[in-house]
């Protein structure tokens, strides 16, 4: 820590388990596993005249000077010589006691990036210790530690160094797959890790390319493999109701007023597949905004109810949920289905009365949001589970709705954004896939266009004129995610603003902030056609469907994220006109920004979309990671890490023949009770 002596730190009585608990440390494998972020080279002291302008040093002189100056600012500023030349450190936060310390004639070991300055070299907020003229210099790299506040790297230091001392650590990872990636023992990888040599390239432990880093990334990717396999096997212990009777299905089939792309059909008979079946399905059914997973998923709902079944379909947010409901009941009420509705913001009274029908079994469909799973909804006999746009969902909720009842349900996700490759091998490998991979015949690919804010009036034109001639636009303000407050605003200004502009165009809004009923009953102005131009906030990021829809402008879209803005787009683009997205941006760009609408202006594909938001951000968007609040893989880069992650699949198929008490080892070593959450 900048500017305390870390000696001192460490001669502090121990802060305690509860300390060590806020950084998720609660066993010794935590500790060891609790690697340093980066290194410092204490273990050369220059002469203060060699200590090079711009780059960082260790010196070590005698005070000369110690003195408070007050302007510009109260600060510290303490010289040292140590014969070769003159040195400040300065302090611009220090105590009293520690501007004592600095009496005249003590010693100072200090660290930091060394400044030219018109009275000679300086150092701001040195990390330095008092030492005397014998205190040996380390001999290995000074790790620094994550951590949090009240816990100093001393601290952290010293109950590494303890364990390290003493390291007991017993292989877990049978000889063979470790020889063949040419890794070291996890003991002396972590050894090496915590304390290394000087003159080890610190690009090698930066990328993480150190055999010792491989080793330990490899360890957690095995427990990951092993924890999944575990998973499916007792899966497939478990046991469903097989719903084959697919009379209701025909009847749909019959009843839809277009017929299934290829790809809708494949799909479906591979869910058709296992609902017949012993064993709980558990699939995901991907295809990009637009490729018709609701009609599919109708489809799996009538083969379920047809064999007398109970099925939820669960949605992350209302409107979603709503449109399902609409889209779905017109479908299924004449073929004799009876569809339910259940949302957060119903009357208490009619939500008793919904879950007492579902209870009674005289719903066959109950379709909503999150309140499906909160409250305590009661199924007859439900036999099978659809969750929409499963990775917006946190892992725990969707293992709630999947133990409704004695008998597990077969569960049905379905997702717009595809799973990268190396997910689909680790996280997802329990899972089965299907893809719908084209789109309803007749769709013209939406043509984006990136627009500088400064020419926002000729967007507002064209918006004029695309209501002119028949069609509807969206208009959708960003979400200011510091501030709710702030993203209302801006939602109600903009919409005041562009009904002044465009009046009497009739300019609906929605946003986050209005009841259920309200915003069903704007949603329906704008299907019907009532209101011509809708401005949103992000809330109609999923799922809706407005055939006429066939412009959208996205303000602000610099500060969205790749696969919302992908979301977005699906929007329009429904219909067979030719349907145009403007990205209104406002400059300056931050790099990764301008990745963003590159890729928005370069490609349509949502698998290059994905690929793409997976190298800017990381899996954890795909995984839910965030609503779990659980970061599941702490080292691995599952896009780095592809070679490892096959290996660690092998291995892990391997190990269970041959040595099943390394197996529990090792999965008790790495997960301990985080276990449930991969097998989500
Ligand atoms: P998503 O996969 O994004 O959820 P939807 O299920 O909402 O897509 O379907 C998008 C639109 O395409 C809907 O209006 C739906 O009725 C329509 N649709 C679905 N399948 C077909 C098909 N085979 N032919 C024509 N239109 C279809
Ligand atoms: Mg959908």
């Amino acid at each position: 820590m900048a500017g305390k002596p870390t000696s001192g730190a460490a001669r502090k009585a121990p802060a305690g388990l509860e300390a060590f608990e806020r950084l998720g440390i609660r066993s010794e494998i935590d500790l060891l596993l609790h690697l340093p972020l980066r290194y410092e080279d204490l273990t050369r002291i220059v002469d203060i005249a060699e200590a090079r302008a711009g780059e960082s040093a260790q010196v070590e002189g005698v005070v000369r000077s110690s003195v408070i100056d007050v302007r510009p600012r109260r600060m510290l500023k303490v010289e040292i010589a140590d014969g070769s030349g003159v040195l400040s450190l300065r302090f611009l936060h220090f105590n009293p006691a520690q501007a004592r310390q600095f009496s005249p004639g003590m010693r100072v070991r200090a660290h930091g990036e060394v400044r030219s300055t018109l009275f000679g070299p300086e150092i701001v907020h040195p990390r330095y210790r008092l030492v005397t003229d014998s205190t040996p210099v380390p001999r290995q790299l000074t790790p620094v530690y994550p951590s949090v506040a009240g816990i100093g790297q001393g601290l952290i230091r010293a109950a590494v160094a303890k364990r390290l001392g003493r390291l007991d650590l017993p292989e877990t990872v049978p000889p063979e797959p470790i020889a063949r990636l040419a890794l070291p023992r996890l003991d002396q990888a972590l050894k090496l890790l915590h304390a290394p040599a000087p003159g080890v390239s610190m690009a090698a432990f930066d990328d993480r390319s150190l055999p010792e880093w491989r080793r330990v990334i490899f360890d957690e990717l095995l427990a990951q493999q092993l924890s999944l396999r575990r998973a499916r096997r007792s899966r497939a212990a478990l046991k469903a109701t097989p719903l084959g009777d697919g009379a209701w299905v025909g009847r749909l089939l019959s009843a839809l007023p277009f017929a299934l792309t290829r790809a809708q059909q494949g799909a479906f008979a591979e869910i058709a597949r296992d609902l017949v079946g012993e064993q709980p399905m558990n699939r995901l059914l991907q295809g990009d905004v637009g490729s018709g997973k609701t009609v599919v998923a109708a489809l799996a709902a009538c083969q379920a109810i047809g064999s007398g079944a109970q099925v939820a379909m669960m949605a992350p947010t209302e409107i979603l949920a709503g449109q399902h409901f609409a889209k779905l009941a017109p479908w299924l009420e004449p073929i004799g289905v009876r569809v339910g509705w259940l949302a957060g913001s119903m009357r208490e009274s009619e939500k008793k009365a919904v879950r007492a029908a579902v209870l009674a079994g005289e719903v066959d469909l109950l379709v909503g949001t999150h309140a499906l799973i909160e409250d305590s909804v009661q199924f007859m006999r439900l036999g099978l589970s659809i969750v929409d746009e499963q990775h917006r969902f946190g892992v725990a909720q969707r293992l709630s709705l999947r133990s409704r009842s004695d008998l597990l349900a077969h569960q049905l996700m379905m997702s717009a954004t595809p799973i990268p490759r190396t997910l689909a091998m680790s996280y997802y490998a329990d899972l089965d896939v299907s893809v719908i991979d084209e789109l309803p015949p007749g769709r013209t690919p939406v043509l984006t266009k990136l627009v500088a804010d400064t020419r926002r009036d000729e967007i507002v034109e064209r918006v004029r004129q695309s209501v002119a001639e028949g069609r509807q636009v969206y208009w959708v303000c960003p979400l200011i995610e510091e501030s709710e407050a702030l993203d209302l605003q801006t939602a109600i200004d903009t919409h005041a603003a562009l009904a002044a502009e465009l009046d009497p165009i009739p300019v609906g809004l929605v946003h986050g902030r209005l009841a259920g009923a309200d915003k069903q009953a704007v949603m329906r102005a704008f299907s019907a056609g009532d209101l011509k131009v809708l401005v949103a906030t992000t809330v109609i990021e999923v799922g809706v469907d407005v055939p006429n829809a066939s412009l959208m402008v996205i303000e602000h879209a610099e500060r969205f994220g790749l696969a919302q803005l992908h979301q977005l787009r699906g929007r329009v683009g429904r219909g067979a006109a030719r349907s145009v997205c403007v990205l209104l941006y406002r400059r300056p760009l931050s790099p990764a920004a301008r990745e963003r609408l590159r890729a928005m202006h370069e490609t349509t594909d949502g698998f290059e979309i994905a690929r793409r938001d997976l190298l800017q951000r990381g899996p954890g968007e795909f995984l839910g990671a965030r609503q779990s609040g659980q970061s599941l893989l702490r080292f691995a880069d599952l896009e780095r890490d592809v070679e490892l992650v096959e290996a660690a699949r092998d291995t892990a198929a391997a190990m269970e023949g041959i040595c099943p008490d390394l197996v529990v080892a090792h999965v008790s070593r790495w997960l301990g009770d985080r276990e449930d959450f991969l097998k989500a």
